[in-house]
């Protein structure tokens, strides 16, 4: 995150501010459009682009609603970043329709109550995994001390909490001197800002977090998700001065992979298929590079698949093409020379992991592998354990159990019905509507 806000400033004003300058140095040449892989899945034709830029601009400039093909091109952007580089004027196509994503929630959001609905799925995913010290290392953040390190689990990549445990595994043999951040509790605020339109809730959000990170006077905030990379570090870049650096924590891994390549002491003899993302791409060559640094491990191939990650935030907001790559790399892990599919992120080993069952290839994540090396046992994968199922009861045979650890205590058919919305993140479709309703109809009880 640049230090670049000398003053504190409204997120409204900000997001005002950095409108306006986009309508002033944007040409609507239309290059962007016509580089997006979206656009062919869309009814924009040969020809529509700046037509479509004027739309983008008229609803920067002053509101106007986007209409047709513009509108579906925004709806469908999944962050690859593609049209970055082709811009004549510098500007940032992504960052464009992130906050062109703002103002259409704010006149109309499809998913009111994103926060409290995805919140609550959270808490239910992660209690069904975990014991209560992992539970509350994950979901309680502590209180201030002097740390070198945040790690930045963010909230969604709490339903996935083994690749959190395994990061800290390797953040633990680097010895690093780190203290755990995230859970609802501390979003960075795109949730109410780009799906509920409520730009002074996530004011508050983002301020909130920030003094959170700050409170441990660290040098480095590192993330796990990419979406908290992309929204702090890119859309809302210049909103607010930060004393320290904020990165994607294998960045920061791989500036020290001779440290963690010294300390690999377990042959993994594997032959892995990556799948990576077109978007931030280098978290994609960062993995690879380490993976390729294990004694024993063949990185066969590397699938990159639309997108900077998969999930409601990323591939799904453009279904068609994101299914297109999928059918590659699932074609790709089923050759007879990959034993292991190897995701990325939380969203990618969610949508990736149940595949084990079908018995053509392992599925794990990148951080599994390198905690193997280490000669240490990986965090057991109960969500994989999980959607491999395919019967909800014995999913919660297992589930009760945790749950009842961690003081939940929820009626069993109603929330076996509401795993499958669970499981999905349906949320960021407008569904998992019993978590919208008031307290007393979400069957919680503790
Ligand atoms: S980020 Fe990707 S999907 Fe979005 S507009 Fe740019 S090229 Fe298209
Ligand atoms: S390429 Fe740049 S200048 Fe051209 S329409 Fe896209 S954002 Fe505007
Ligand atoms: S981007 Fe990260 S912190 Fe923000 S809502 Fe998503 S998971 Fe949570």
């Amino acid at each position: 995150m640049a230090p670049m806000a000398t003053e504190k400033q409204s997120l409204d004003d900000f997001l005002a501010r950095e409108r306006a300058a986009l309508v002033s140095d944007c040409t609507a040449c239309g290059k962007c459009v016509e580089v997006c892989p979206v656009t062919p899945f869309t009814a924009i034709q040969s020809g529509d682009a700046p037509g479509v830029m004027a739309g983008v601009l008229g609803l920067l400039r002053d509101g106007t609603p986007l209409q047709g093909a513009a509108r579906e091109w925004s709806s469908q952007c999944n962050g690859c970043g593609l049209c970055i580089p082709v811009c004549p004027e510098a500007i940032n196509p992504r960052r464009m329709l992130m906050l062109v994503n703002t103002v259409e929630a704010e006149q109309d959001s499809p998913t009111p109550q994103l926060f409290r609905k995805m919140s609550r799925a959270i808490r239910i995913m992660a209690a069904m995994q975990l014991a209560p010290p992992e539970f509350d290392k994950l979901l309680r953040n502590p209180r201030a001390h002097p740390a070198d390190v945040v790690f930045y689990t963010g909230c969604n990549p709490i339903r996935t909490p083994h690749l959190l445990f395994n990061a800290m595994a390797i953040l633990d043999a680097l010895e690093v001197d780190y203290e755990v951040v995230g859970g609802p509790g501390a979003c960075c605020g795109i949730i109410q800002s780009k799906w509920e339109g409520d730009q002074a809730s996530a004011e508050r959000v983002v301020d909130g977090t920030i003094s959170r990170f700050a409170g441990f006077q660290p040098k480095e905030v590192l993330s796990w998700c990419p979406s908290c990379v992309l929204h702090l570090g890119e859309t809302l870049s210049g909103f607010r001065q930060a004393s320290f650096e904020f990165d994607h924590v294998t960045n920061y891994l791989v500036a020290r992979a001779q440290g963690l390549a010294d300390r690999f002491v377990q042959p993994v003899n594997k032959r892995v298929l990556l799948h990576t993302h077109d978007g931030m791409d280098k978290v994609g060559r960062n993995v690879a590079a380490m993976l390729s640094s294990i004694p024993g491990l063949t990185l066969v191939d590397t699938v990159s698949e639309p997108g900077y990650t998969c999930g409601g935030s990323g591939a799904d907001r453009s279904p068609a093409l994101k299914q297109a790559a999928r059918v590659k790399t699932l074609a790709r892990a089923e050759a007879d020379d990959v034993d292991v599919l190897v995701s990325l992120y939380h969203g990618c080993h969610g949508q990736l992991s149940g595949l084990e069952a079908k018995g053509n290839f392992q599925v794990l994540n990148w951080t599994d592998l390198l905690v193997q090396a280490l000669g240490q046992q990986p965090h057991d994968d109960i969500s994989k354990r999980y959607r491999m199922q395919d019967d909800w009861d014995m999913v919660l045979d297992e589930g009760e159990i945790y749950l009842k650890a961690n003081g939940i205590d929820m009626d069993r058919d109603w929330l076996k019905n509401l795993l499958p919305e669970i499981f999905a993140q349906t949320e960021f479709k407008g569904g998992l509507e019993a978590f919208a309703s008031i307290r007393k109809n979400t069957g919680v009880v503790g």
